[in-house]
């Protein structure tokens, strides 16, 4: 078991030390819900207030130009491509998770029509069912199959147009092998959407190499956009030209400034472009984004890999016997950037973690989740987390906690 004098030693030897300091952390707080919602960069903070004062205040309408706005969603696409292992043409940022699911799900049913099945698996991010739900329903013919996590592979079929699934899933930290399961897919003619939200910043991706059709992703949670932040989406380059939208809206036509009548799609990835693009909202991200930049991703997942071993290395020995069971995958390789346990009284544990300054979050039925991000989380911080549900279990402490509400919390 390490101590925290070794936990310390640790953290003076990081190479990603220096990034903390570029966030807005508050000094009483461990935050192990990075992966819910990212802190705030002092980029963020202060691009927000240079385009609310500068571009919006004193620009005004001219800064769509004259701060490239009207760019944004393909110039923080492109750097965000970076990330994802993608060419810079091949990702663009609109809208939430939710509608880009949507978009990408229809135009994969529609490269498909001869092909009715959209399959998913239980237990997915529940807005994915539910998009893939209303999809299939404004597409003549089109089903959703869903089936268990482990039948997905045997269920691709002749019938499958698109393969819909979360690359990381959000209570377990489980990884798909995404090469494995698109190659599979393309073996029998179908297309796969990824949702990379677990994913993107958390792990290196690279969508090239796996050969994949399309992606979608959240900007607020290890992109650290900002509550809210708009999503992007990836399209491999060689379907644009067959891809439509079904919001064709003036954002993706090839001349949105034409005024004509008639829908004509854009080119490349804008295509798939909507409405106008909220300017606040991108320009957090994209300094969400630019940090993230800064940072190698292999030292990023590097240090997730040692961060989850030294939680999990902790609580098998300071809290053996007190009822968690890691649900989340040992091999570094096969997960994301957090680490999930069960136990029965999950829900007020995490009550009475947040009530003194730990914040995680819970999952229903019996999950406590722990977002693992290594830009400014310190071995340090793990340490004194485990070191206070320790506390919080000896002491029964989290018995005076309130329960579980039955609408259920956002967090
Ligand atoms: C966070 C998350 C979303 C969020 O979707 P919104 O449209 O931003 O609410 C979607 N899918 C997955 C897998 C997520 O983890």
């Amino acid at each position: 078991m390490i101590s925290l004098a070794e936990a310390r030693g640790l953290d003076a030897t990081d190479p990603l030390r220096g990034f903390r300091d570029r966030f807005h952390l508050p000094d009483d707080i461990i935050y192990l819900d990075g992966n819910s919602l990212g802190p705030l960069p002092l980029a963020a903070r202060d691009a927000v207030r240079a385009t609310v004062h500068g571009e919006w205040g004193n620009g005004l309408i001219r800064s769509w130009n004259d701060a490239d706005w009207i760019g944004a969603p393909a110039r923080v696409g492109a750097k965000l491509a970076r990330l994802i292992g993608a060419a810079p043409g091949e990702a663009v940022v609109a809208d939430s998770t939710s509608v880009d699911l949507f978009k990408l799900i229809v135009a994969a049913l529609r490269l498909r029509p001869d092909r009715p099945v959209v399959l998913t698996e239980v237990g997915n991010f529940p807005t994915d069912l539910y998009v893939a739900e209303g999809a299939v329903r404004c597409v003549t013919g089109a089903r959703l199959h869903t089936v268990e996590p482990e039948a997905v592979e045997a269920a691709i079929d002749a019938e499958t147009a698109v393969v819909v699934l979360t690359h990381v899933h959000y209570k377990t930290a489980r990884r798909r092998d995404m090469k494995r399961l698109t190659a599979l897919a393309h073996a029998t003619g179908a297309l796969v959407v990824w949702d990379l939200s677990h994913s993107v910043g958390a792990i290196p991706l690279d969508l090239k190499d796996a050969d994949a059709d399309f992606a979608v992703g959240c900007g607020y949670k290890f992109l650290n956009g900002g509550p809210g932040a708009p999503a992007f989406m990836f399209a491999a380059e060689r379907l644009h030209p067959s891809l439509a939208s079904p919001i064709s809206g003036w954002m993706g036509h090839a001349e949105p400034f034409a005024f004509s009548d008639a829908w004509r799609p854009a080119a490349g990835i804008e295509r798939l472009l909507a409405g106008t693009p909220p300017i606040l909202g991108l320009a957090a991200l994209e300094a969400g984004v630019d940090l993230m930049l800064d940072a190698d991703m292999a030292t990023i997942a590097a240090k997730s890999a040692q961060l989850f071993d030294v939680f999990k290395g902790l609580m098998d020995e300071r809290l053996a016997g007190r009822g968690f069971t890691c649900i989340s995958p040992v091999d570094a390789a096969e997960r994301g950037s957090h680490i999930a346990f069960s136990h029965p009284n999950g829900f007020a544990i995490m009550q009475a973690l947040i009530a003194r300054g730990v914040i995680g979050d819970y999952r229903r039925p019996d999950i406590l989740r722990f977002g693992l991000t290594p830009l400014y989380l310190s071995y340090a911080d793990v340490w004194r987390a485990v070191d206070l549900l320790a506390e919080i279990m000896a002491s029964e402490a989290w018995r005076t906690e309130a329960p579980e509400p039955q609408g259920g919390s956002v967090t």
